[in-house]
């Protein structure tokens, strides 16, 4: 249910009718449009629920029923498309947004070199993890707050934004801290207690599809942080597992247009971990971009080979610096 506001509602307004939904039993959220405050309720409306009870509160201008079941991630009258906005950089704009850095942040002078070469090859945002997902708890692990520390001095010196991820409640302050955009990868995309505490803060987050997740799964996930009260949330399609073994994961490129056709996000496509292998990431990124994805994450190094994590898949900033430049191309033919 959508309550369309009167124009003259104050922001103190709309907080004062959410308090008294909440009162009456409801959970809401109140949202900026165009036009002035709109209420999306999320929870408490059913068949029974009488439209008198939200037609006489004051300042509700019109009532709209939602069908679909992503009150918050689904598209709607209001939401349509959503564009969030990092520091100036419109991720879900016109532009197409390239996130570009090593698997994990190996030391200072690993991620400095790194910066340096993803900015000058038109990246606008610094990847890098510091609490590492590893699948073997004897692989490198991530240099933690260090890494993050380096990750964010990085990003200042050569004017880029930084996101890195999260992988436990206790960790979103300092990741917060550091970096201007928050991962929750693959394997937490359903991890809905940390989904909550990311959807109390206020930074950006990137959630990444899970590998057997549908896309029901992924918008559900993303709908716990919206409705913890977080809407800056971006989509990235990673792959999922299929029977494919030449490939790390199958790169499900219809995610992007079934996505855009489901919700309003911004979606980021991360051909690395989509594919595992680093030949195959030019194509794949352009596969992304031709089928609407606001954005792609790629896996660079100065010195792949050597990279503590992912090294088949990362590619080097002369490649990437390629890639950037073909991707732009197949943006203007879209557009
Ligand atoms: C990553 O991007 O650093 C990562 C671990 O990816 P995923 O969560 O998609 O496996
Ligand atoms: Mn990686």
């Amino acid at each position: 249910m959508i309550l369309n506001l009167n124009e003259n509602v104050t922001k103190n307004d709309a907080d004062n009718l959410i308090k008294r939904l909440q009162f009456m039993g409801f959970q809401a959220i109140a949202l900026q449009t165009g036009q002035g405050f709109s209420i999306i309720l999320v929870k408490g409306v059913d068949q029974k629920t009488d439209m008198k009870l939200f037609s006489v509160l004051p300042g509700v201008l019109e009532i709209k029923v939602i069908d679909s079941q992503f009150k918050l991630a689904g598209k709607n009258a209001i939401l349509d498309k959503t564009i969030v906005d990092v520091r100036g950089l419109k991720i879900g704009g016109k532009e197409l947004t390239i996130i570009a850095g090593p698997c994990a942040v190996e030391s200072e002078a690993q991620i400095f070199e790194s910066a340096r070469l993803v900015a000058k090859g038109g990246a606008q945002v610094l990847r890098g993890g510091a609490f590492k997902p590893r699948t073997s708890p004897y692989d490198f692990q991530g240099l933690g707050e260090e890494g993050l520390r380096y990750l964010h001095e990085a990003g200042h010196a050569y004017n880029l934004l930084t996101i890195s991820e999260v992988m436990a409640i206790q960790q979103i302050d300092c990741v917060a801290k550091y970096t201007d955009i928050l991962q929750i990868g693959a394997r937490n995309m359903q991890n809905f207690d940390l989904l909550k505490a990311v959807g109390q803060i206020k930074k950006p987050v990137l959630l990444k599809r899970g590998s057997a997740a549908t896309y029901k799964d992924l918008l559900m996930a993303a709908e716990y942080i919206l409705s913890a009260g977080n809407s800056e949330v971006i989509l990235c399609e990673r792959g999922i597992r299929a029977f494919e073994a030449y490939t790390r994961n199958t790169l499900d490129i219809a995610a992007v247009p079934a996505l855009k056709e489901l919700g309003h996000l911004p979606i980021i496509v991360d051909p690395s971990h989509g594919t595992g292998k680093r030949s195959l990431i030019l194509p794949m990124a352009r596969a992304a971009v031709a089928a609407g994805a606001d954005g792609v994450m790629i896996e660079v190094h100065p010195d792949p080979d050597r990279a503590l994590s992912d090294a088949a898949q990362t590619i080097n900033p002369e490649v990437f610096s390629d890639i950037v430049v073909s991707l732009q191309a197949v943006a203007q033919i879209i557009h």
